[in-house]
């Protein structure tokens, strides 16, 4: 083990501090969404018991610690992922809708009839499933890249995928079904050679290891604050300045217009182009204190910590008896396995009367299920809270789930 201090970071999380179904809380499910620090609890409500007031435009006091607010939140996450300018970072609902609006904005004006997308077999389905609704409007195919038998990505069958009629490839760099780690920086660096665009859904990434989106050489990086120990209804896309200069608006109203009238309406500039209607200023606000939460930790140690964690998974679940679906190279913070003659969905039940949470079924990644020939997995995702004892109790648990089961 390292010489992190997890026991410290636990008692940040009051959340963790209860008893589930009489006995303590194992929390192995943050793939899902986090829990949250008591800094991001206190900014939301300070911010409701103090600076409440919609944003921008104003001219009272609230207004301005409201807005003054919100666009440090803005700044805050620029730093975070090393982004050029704060402009470049669009507050949207979440990761999903960060990649909705590429796909509907910047797929609408980049593909033809013809042109093609390819996403990988490992997506989520919010990576998938808006590339197909653009496609079938604009005439081209969604492709998935395959896999190798470990679960990483095939990156010679990338290669051969890639020609001049690919216009967008868009992948996770954490897979939140199995935990692969994909290579950004490469895949990137194929698909601009021939001339296509890298969304990078950062959804899974984002509360593992740091996250540099000029060393990435991405087009655009999208993710949600309440995978990274904010809150949930707020997420971020990061764009090129180039590319979202010259995307047409993604939705239109309030905020997002530089001048409306009957005879035409001109739209503001960045980042405020794609943020119509009133914004969740207190996420915003949350999500920055959560990143800031994060940045004050030693990613380092934590990257160790939660490495250490997932190899006492792997060990202790090879000597149970325990299918791990895939054995990727690189893997970040999810054991994802089944247990032989049992549904996942039992395994999960039996886990939760024993104060074990995790999660069960496809997660939203039913293309990968299928790949993988299984129905669904059981997931324990680990994070920066998560000890020895919670792995110790994880299998502890697992061992009478085998009784009663098999
Ligand atoms: N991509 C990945 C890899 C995810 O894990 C998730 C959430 N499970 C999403 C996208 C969607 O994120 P959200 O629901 O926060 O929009």
């Amino acid at each position: 083990m390292t010489s992190y201090d997890v026991e410290a970071v636990r008692r940040d999380f009051p959340i963790l501090q209860q008893l589930v179904h009489d006995q303590p809380l194992v929390y192995l499910d943050s793939a899902a969404t986090t829990q949250k620090p008591r800094v991001v609890i206190d900014a939301l409500s300070q911010y409701y018991l103090q600076d409440n007031s919609n944003v921008h435009r104003a001219a009272h006091a609230l207004a301005d610690r409201a807005t003054t607010g919100f666009e440090n939140a803005r700044k805050r996450i620029a730093q975070f992922i090393n982004s050029p300018k704060p402009e470049q970072i669009i507050w949207t609902r979440g990761t999903t809708e960060s990649i909705n609006l590429v796909a509907a904005s910047y797929g609408r004006v980049a593909l033809q009839p013809g042109d093609k997308i390819l996403v990988s077999t490992l997506e989520h389905h919010s990576n998938i499933v808006p590339w197909q609704l653009i496609a079938a409007e604009r005439g081209a195919t969604v492709i998935p890249i395959p896999l190798d038998n470990r679960g990483d990505l095939d990156l010679d069958a990338y290669a051969a995928l890639l020609d001049e009629r690919v216009k967008i490839v868009a992948v996770n760099q954490v897979s939140n079904a199995l935990g692969t780690v994909n290579p950004i920086k490469s895949i990137v660096q194929s698909a601009h050679a021939v001339g296509a665009k890298v969304l990078v859904d950062g959804a899974q990434a984002i509360a593992h290891f740091p996250v540099d989106v000029q060393d990435l050489n991405c087009d655009f990086y999208a993710f949600s604050g309440h995978k990274a120990f904010g809150p949930t209804g707020i997420g971020v896309l990061w764009g090129r300045e180039s590319l979202l200069e010259q995307m047409p608006p993604y939705q239109g109203g309030g905020e997002m217009i530089e001048s409306v009238s009957f005879s035409g309406t001109t739209f503001n500039q960045l980042p405020y182009k794609f943020e119509a209607g009133t914004p969740d200023i207190a996420g915003a606000i949350g999500m920055a204190a959560a990143i800031e939460y994060l940045g004050n930790l030693d990613r380092a140690a934590v990257q160790a910590h939660e490495a250490a964690l997932l190899a006492e998974c792997i060990e202790r679940g090879e000597e149970m008896g325990l299918r791990r679906v895939a054995s990727p190279r690189h893997a970040a913070g999810i054991y994802s396995f089944l247990l032989p003659g049992a549904h996942p969905s039992d395994v999960g039940t039996i886990l939760d009367q024993q104060g074990v949470a995790v999660r069960t079924g496809h997660h939203c990644a039913q293309p990968l299920m299928a790949y993988l020939g299984v129905p669904g997995t059981v997931r324990a995702s680990l994070s920066i809270y998560n000890n020895h004892e919670d792995i110790d109790r994880f299998f502890n648990a697992m061992a009478k789930v085998k009784k009663f089961l098999l």
